[in-house]
């Protein structure tokens, strides 16, 4: 089943995607009780949101041997935890905006994990039952302000930095999926979730640990190597096996932009 956002009569919905022109709307979102209507909406020409509205977005930084290495750094003994804001949030075919404050903006191709049961001080069990579904995230970052502030938050929490769909696959196993992302058609990322030094649900067990995951969070799940810059006018592709493509284009500063 694909879960999806999207705009119907000037309000947000869940759906599920039924056929390339078709989604049945939901009452609310799937992991706190909404149920499928018998509503049918057309899906052309429907910008798609990002399918989750998490009250966090936890992120692990070098999870993957090969993009430790390729920025110089160790591969942690323990999962290296930080957030991005959900206001990052974008979805399909949505931009991205480079702020004026980087001169280095660099794409992440991440598998996205949807919760969908509280889980706190979860095994690893537990963890895998409390998954909803999968997605694709682009864990946008401003490299040179990652390197500059000892925090995260500037380097990953501007508005656009987290695109996030096209929608959600449940039943799909996390353990063996590949992640890859395009610039301007040409392959920059080509990596598989089995390469994670921390498996999914390893670092989902150790993220509540911390802090209860509450239904409906997004998880980031890190990205293997060939992070790269953007620049202005790319259209960056970012695929899931089994998810799908996630496109977003890069824009300059300034100027209007659709917040959702
Ligand atoms: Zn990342």
């Amino acid at each position: 089943m694909r879960i999806l956002r999207l705009i119907h009569g000037e309000q947000p919905y869940y759906a599920r995607w039924v056929d390339e022109m078709t989604a049945r709307l939901w009452t609310g979102a799937p992991w706190l009780g909404g149920i499928e209507t018998d509503r049918l909406v057309p899906l052309a020409g429907k910008p798609l949101l990002a399918p989750v509205e998490p009250s966090k977005i936890v992120c692990v930084g070098r999870n993957y041997r090969a993009h430790a290495k390729e920025l110089g750094n160790e591969v942690p003994s323990e999962p290296l935890l930080f957030l991005k804001p959900p206001s990052a949030l974008v979805g399909h075919d949505a931009e991205i905006v480079l702020p004026a404050d980087s001169a280095r903006v660099e794409h992440e191709a991440e598998l996205g994990v949807v919760i969908g049961a509280p889980l706190r001080h979860a095994t690893a069990t537990d963890a895998l039952a409390g998954i909803f579904g999968l997605t694709a995230v682009n864990d946008v970052t401003a490299r040179d302000l990652q390197k500059k502030d000892v925090q995260f938050t500037r380097a990953k929490g501007f508005d656009t930095f987290c695109p996030c769909g096209p929608w959600i696959v449940t039943g799909l196993s996390p353990l063996d999926l590949g992640v890859s992302l395009r610039v301007n058609g040409t392959t920059r990322q080509d990596g598989r979730t089995r390469d994670m030094v921390f498996p999914v649900a390893e670092l989902i067990a150790a993220m509540s640990r911390v802090m209860t995951l509450l239904p409906g969070d997004l998880i980031s799940t890190g990205t293997p190597e060939g992070v790269g810059p953007l620049a202005k006018g790319d259209v960056v592709e970012l695929e899931v096996e089994g998810v799908g493509v996630l496109r977003s284009r890069v824009r300059a500063p300034g100027g209007a932009t659709t917040v959702e």
